[in-house]
């Protein structure tokens, strides 16, 4: 049933953090952030490192909660928490896995409920009730382009579409993935913070901890952290065989080039530093080096940019050299790199 003098009910504003009338009902509350220390916010904490863990490890933030107060409020503490890492790989992908996750939620509404809710991001849109087809419903031709500009797939494309008096003909699935474009670039603008202000220490512990996460498990580091200088000394022992044997003008199989040039960008190096270096070491053709460190870079082609493998596969491959006692508690060569850098 609505709240009182809602058109949604607690379970929309739980799923939906986005709607105007959740921001409301967050507000009403007027919650500071030392609040959050009190132990009865243990459990939204909880929740909101969840939520957080979950766009790391998953892409996908998971809705195992019963609990919509829980639900609500872990979403600001999560947006807080993802600020305090200060990781712009953590914030991008953040955003992304809300959104997937409202798209999940967003294709099981009914019509009218779709078009109440395109009503927060000010959209043109309408149901064709003379349509018997899928495509019943018209959205405005800005509104469309507006949130196809990083949709990949032909079939965005406006060649592709049904166009008439400036609106494009969409499907309900359709609608549910443009709204959901519209979640992640809000939930974006949210994480865009422009002076940060000093995090509680519970706070400050649990974003280091994120952070670690996403190191070790995807091997996503922010080279920012590195302000930009690289210390060799702290190289994995994988890391510096590779570079000691490429740089004494020995061949390197393909996964253990792919290792050291990804470990490279990884830490920072701009690419032409990397071809710089590259071309020093071998008689490899510049044009082709400078393709494949790119490309690896993501500077060309996907625009995806590639990660070494983590310390098993490296395992597998026969590229994991010498082990320390460092390698002994962590699972991925950045790791490796990032918490003796820090140290
Ligand atoms: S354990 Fe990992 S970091 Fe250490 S040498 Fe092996 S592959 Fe490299």
């Amino acid at each position: 049933m609505p709240m009182a003098g809602s058109r949604f009910t607690k379970n929309d504003l739980a799923k939906y953090p986005f709607l105007k009338e959740t921001t409301d009902y967050v507000k009403k509350l007027d919650l500071r952030i030392d609040d959050l220390l009190d132990p009865s916010f243990a459990n939204i904490i909880e929740r909101a490192q969840e939520r957080v863990e979950d766009s790391i490890l998953y892409a996908l933030v998971s809705r195992t909660q019963q609990n919509d107060e829980v639900e609500i409020l872990s979403f600001p503490i999560a947006v807080i928490l993802a600020i305090a890492t200060k990781s712009s790989f953590i914030k991008k992908r953040y955003a992304l896995a809300e959104a997937k996750q409202v798209y999940e939620d967003l294709k099981l509404e009914s019509e009218e409920r779709l078009k109440t809710i395109a009503q927060t991001f000010d959209w043109k849109l309408v149901t064709n009730d003379s349509s018997q087809g899928p495509q019943r419903f018209s959205l405005g031709f800005i509104d469309y382009v507006r949130n196809t500009t990083h949709l990949r797939d032909k079939r965005w494309k406006l060649v592709n579409r049904l166009l008439a008096n400036g609106n494009v003909s969409l499907n309900k699935g359709e609608i549910a993935r443009l709204l959901s474009e519209e979640v992640r670039k809000y939930i974006e603008k949210r994480l865009e913070a422009g002076d940060l202000p000093t995090f509680p220490a519970k706070i400050a512990e649990i974003a280091e901890k994120l952070k670690s996460l996403s190191v070790e498990k995807i091997g996503e580091i922010d080279a920012e952290e590195f302000h930009g200088a690289v210390k060799q000394e702290v190289f994995p022992p994988c890391i510096q065989t590779l570079f000691q044997s490429f740089s004494s003008g020995h061949h390197l199989s393909h996964i253990g080039r792919f290792t050291l040039t990804s470990f490279l960008v990884g830490i920072g190096m701009p690419s032409e530093t990397v071809v710089e270096l590259f071309k020093s070491f071998s008689d490899y053709s510049e044009r082709m080096t400078r393709y494949q460190v790119e490309h690896i870079a993501g500077e060309r082609g996907s625009r995806t940019r590639y990660i070494p493998p983590k310390c098993d596969t490296l395992k597998t491959h026969g590229v994991c050299l010498n082990p320390d006692r460092t390698c002994q508690r962590i699972r991925h060569p950045l790791a490796y790199y990032r918490s003796l850098y820090k140290a």
